[in-house]
């Protein structure tokens, strides 16, 4: 059985404590690999390896880091099958989904972070006519970047490009859930020619191997993307150590729909952002206000859509939707899906497992779910789900959509559909939201700020934010 082994100062090396983590296919329930279960020792290793090869990393010029990178890029570009392939595996995603979103994403992370450090500026202030100031940038040390399951490469990477293109050392813990594919970067990595010890690797459980790359006193920096409450413990053992944080947590999106759509086109877009990925993204729209005028026709073409949401093996192309990401996952979704019809909804269509025939019969699938008559106040409307299950709500005026739309403790993304373009800004600077689609769903330009307000995260990633969080700025005054 493949092993997953952490990946420090350039090589592969078993967890100190000799445990492993059972690694299972979801689409078959099949166990199929094993993952390192890492605990502080292994991570204090890490540590040590990326401590020091900090100063030489640090010192290198930008030029000389972007060309590394760009290189890591190119080899990712490379392996575009076996890494989709891995992550299909691994997560359950359809594989054209991998192959056309998570991996070429995951290329263009490194890109892009690769390529804007050669074009960023520090700014220089004149306080009077013998003072300046001016201001410089410096890496932190070593960071700590902590990902999630949905998204494996396409966050991992999201986090280690910024860290590293900024001249920080960094020690890394995918998901235990879907390692296989930053354990298959490593390597990449090391072939691209990244030195030894820059990026390390450590895997296993959040609360052994992630909590102690939180508690390390010499990460100087967590960045962390996974749920509210995991983003809410590292921030207690965080703070008090002054740690900087950036944490990109949960949502319940909003999808606002007004009377003025094309109801078909709009129906068939509205489905696709509930419904990518099973519904695992956390832009995804799970909370879904008709306009009351059009809500029985939007109703009936967002079922049909959500009807030609095909769920079947990852593997295949005609596959819309493949496997949650597990057994665990899986059940918490029907959970949901039962909480929702004791709290009054009445499920459109979906609303339970489905079971495959042949490879796939023991894998983890659930129909695409469309539920009404849930209360904006319902545990359904204020948890999140985090799969293939969106609620519809009527509304009557726009004080009405928005006054629902704000009602949760999240506040990450929302879309918004209208051909008014008055209301399309109106509603937009309403929405308490880090993030407003109009007319879209999961455009995305890697120069935007990125992140939630209220419980969804603290802090921004992307463009010039992701590397402002990985440097620390420091004024020089000079009087002359
Ligand atoms: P999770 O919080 O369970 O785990 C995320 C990561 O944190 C994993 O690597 C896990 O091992 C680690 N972890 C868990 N406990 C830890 C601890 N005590 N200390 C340190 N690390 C710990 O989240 P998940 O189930 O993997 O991912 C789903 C969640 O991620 C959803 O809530 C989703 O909305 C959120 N998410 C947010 C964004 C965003 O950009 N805001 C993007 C994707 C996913």
């Amino acid at each position: 059985m493949l092993h997953i082994r952490n990946y420090i100062n350039g090589g592969f090396h078993d967890p100190v404590g000799g445990e492993w983590i059972t690694n299972v296919d979801p689409s078959t329930g099949e166990t199929y690999s094993l993952v390192a279960r890492s605990s502080a020792q292994d991570v204090a290793i890490a540590v040590d390896a990326a401590r020091a090869a900090f100063p030489s990393w640090s010192a290198l010029t930008a030029q000389q880091r972007s060309k590394i990178l760009l290189a890591v890029s190119q080899k990712i570009g490379e392996h575009l099958d076996d890494l989709a392939l891995a992550e299909s595996v691994d997560n359950g995603k359809p594989l054209w989904l991998a192959k056309a979103v998570d991996i070429p994403r995951a290329e263009s992370n490194m890109a892009f972070f690769a390529t804007e450090i050669l074009h960023t500026e520090t700014s220089a202030h004149h306080t009077d006519e013998h003072t300046i100031n001016y201001t410089v940038r410096s890496p932190l040390g070593v960071v700590g970047c902590i990902s999630p399951w949905n998204l494996p490469l396409y966050l991992f990477t999201w986090k280690i490009a910024p860290a590293l293109a900024a001249g920080n050392t960094v020690v890394a813990k995918p998901s235990e859930l879907t390692p296989m594919t930053a354990f298959l970067l490593a390597q990449i990595c090391s072939d691209a020619g990244l030195p030894s010890g820059v990026l390390n690797i450590v895997h296993g459980y959040g609360h052994e191997c992630g909590a102690a790359i939180v508690e390390h006193p010499l990460v100087k920096a967590i960045s962390f993307t996974g749920g509210t409450s995991t983003g809410a413990t590292i921030a207690r053992t965080a703070a008090p150590m002054f740690k900087k944080l950036s944490l990109e947590l949960g949502g319940k999106n909003p999808t606002i729909v007004f009377g003025d759509v094309d109801v078909e086109a709009t129906a068939k877009q509205v489905a696709r952002a509930s419904f990518t990925n099973q519904g695992e993204i956390c832009l995804c729209g799970s909370r879904i206000f008709v306009d009351a005028s059009i809500y029985d026709r939007f109703v009936a073409a967002l079922v049909a859509e959500a009807e030609r949401f095909t769920v079947g093996d990852p593997l295949e192309p005609t596959s819309k939707m493949g496997a949650l990401v597990s057994q665990a996952h899986m059940e918490k979704v029907l959970d949901y899906i039962a909480l929702a019809q004791q709290e009054g909804g009445r499920i459109l269509t979906g609303g339970h497992r489905i079971t495959l025939q042949g490879r796939c019969a023991g894998g983890f699938f659930v129909a695409p779910t469309l539920i009404e008559g849930v209360d904006t106040s319902c545990r359904v409307n204020q948890e999140e789900i985090f799969g293939p299950v969106a609620t519809v709500i009527p509304f009557s005026s726009e004080d009405e959509a928005l006054a629902g739309a704000n009602s949760t403790m999240y506040g990450l993304a929302a879309s918004v559909w209208t051909n008014d373009v008055s209301r399309a800004h109106r509603v937009a600077h309403r929405l308490e939201s880090g993030i407003v689609w109009v007319n879209s769903w999961l455009v995305r330009d890697l120069r935007t700020p990125f992140g939630g307000v209220k419980s969804s995260g603290v802090g921004r990633e992307g463009g010039v934010e992701a590397l402002r969080f990985f440097t620390e700025p420091k004024n020089i005054c000079i009087q002359f």
